[in-house]
């Protein structure tokens, strides 16, 4: 890549290189403003991969469509046509089972279970037949540069790269995760807090068919979850205290296979055979707020929670489709897209959704884990079980942002 030091700035930076930071891009692309992406792709490990999969519900799907990704995914996601809790808590106050299925909200599914690799891929693939289609395109990618340091000025931010060279936008897109260093040259605080919890991933074959229906069990240390990726393969988030995850991952496949067939207590029959594990330590995250001094935060640089629920990625996406909406007017306007008009309206449309969200979660995982939320829980559903239109609302809820549908998801 050359030193764009001496170059007009582009209209936005974007620093990742997550599904969030692809789709940020495309969406960027598809909307006419000028982008440099620079990010690292997530380390795979060898003998441990990245097997984390995306639930991913309606909006975002009508929004990988528009994004022209969904080609490239159809063929490998699975459809979820329904999502089953039950109650392994050991409580006296338990809830009853529970099926939130497709047709409750007059739907055929609720959404399709993709692998990881495969959005980053997909996204690839997009982003690839545009530049391929015009050579003289301006925008620029980068999926192998760490982005060493962050400059915010007055008229733009700029990136400075580990092979020496820089790039500015007039708005820098944080979409570099957690730790994000974008966010914090632009002093956007966060709250974080720990949960003594760890996510175990795996992918497992087993002998009954799941149905399509994703269940997850919810136990006193967390729930875990068997996603469809087919009939009989199924990927797993089994939530545990950090130690008991570490334990669990480092059994043999033999005795994983046993610990995993008593924790589902029979719901797929023998498992026939396991991935090598991997376990992701879990913490929550939220910004002060999602945009200032130039910058905005998307995906998890503003807002990160357990994954429960499949709510991660989908808000993520929300984010991206929110964002690309404020800058293409802001564009279309003649306004400075790193205003801080520009920015003030995307954080304060995207807070409902990402406080609603984030601290949902929370509460929900806390009545998992202890505390007199418990009670609430059963309780709630017990009336869920009770009536249809409280069900429904709770599915819509679940699936759908506070606020209006960004035009790319309607
Ligand atoms: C076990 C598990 C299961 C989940 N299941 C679901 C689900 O079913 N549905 C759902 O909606 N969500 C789910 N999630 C949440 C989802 O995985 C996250 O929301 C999503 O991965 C966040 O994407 P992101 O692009 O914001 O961040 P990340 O994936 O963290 O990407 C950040 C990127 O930035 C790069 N980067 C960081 N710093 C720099 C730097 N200085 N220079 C260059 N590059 C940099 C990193 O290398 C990385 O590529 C799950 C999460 C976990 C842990």
């Amino acid at each position: 890549m050359m030193n764009n030091d001496k170059m007009d700035p582009f209209d936005c930076l974007i620093v990742g290189a997550g599904p969030v930071a692809l789709a940020m891009a495309k969406a960027l692309q598809l909307r006419g403003l000028t982008y440099s992406l620079c990010g690292e792709l997530p380390h795979q490990r060898p003998n441990s991969p990245d097997l984390r999969t995306a639930a991913l519900f309606d909006g975002s799907v009508r929004l990988l469509k528009t994004l022209g990704a969904w080609p490239y995914v159809e063929p490998l996601a699975a459809p979820l046509v329904a999502i089953r809790i039950i109650d392994a808590t050991g409580r006296l106050f338990r809830a009853p089972e529970q099926l939130f299925a497709a047709a409750d909200i007059d739907t055929c599914q609720l959404g399709f279970n993709i692998p990881n690799p495969v959005l980053i891929d997909a996204f690839q693939a997009t982003l690839k037949t545009i530049a391929d289609a015009n050579k003289n395109h301006p925008d620029e990618i980068n999926l192998t540069v760490k982005v060493t340091a962050i400059n915010v000025s007055d008229s733009g931010v700029t990136a400075t790269l580990a092979d020496g060279t820089s790039r500015m936008g007039r708005i820098a897109i944080a979409a570099d995760g957690r730790n994000s260093i974008t966010r914090a040259a632009a002093s956007i605080n966060v709250r974080t807090w720990n949960h003594n919890q760890a996510a175990l991933t795996a992918h497992f074959d087993h002998e009954f068919s799941n149905q399509a229906i994703s269940t997850e069990i919810h136990a006193a240390t967390g729930p875990c979850t068997v996603v469809p990726l087919s009939a009989n393969r199924s990927s797993l988030v089994w939530m545990e205290q950090p130690d008991r995850a570490a334990e669990l991952a480092d059994l043999n496949d033999t005795h994983f296979i046993e610990a995993l067939e008593f924790r589902l207590a029979g719901l797929l029959g023998p498992i026939r055979s396991v991935t090598s594990r991997r376990v992701f330590p879990l913490s929550s995250l939220i910004a002060d707020r999602f945009a200032a001094n130039r910058v905005a935060l998307i995906g998890e640089s503003g807002h990160a929670f357990p994954p429960i629920g499949a709510q991660g990625l989908n808000l993520g996406l929300r984010d991206v489709a929110s964002l690309a909406d404020h800058l293409a007017e802001a564009r279309l306007a003649g306004k400075d897209v790193g205003s801080d008009e520009v920015l003030n309206a995307y954080s304060t449309s995207r807070s409902a959704d990402i406080l609603a969200r984030t601290y949902g979660v929370d509460a929900f995982n806390a009545s998992l884990t202890g505390g007199p939320t418990g009670m609430l829980r059963g309780a709630a559903f017990h009336a869920t079980k009770a009536s249809p239109g409280v069900k429904r609302f709770l599915m819509e809820r679940g699936m759908q942002p506070i606020g209006e549908w960004p035009s790319m998801m309607r």
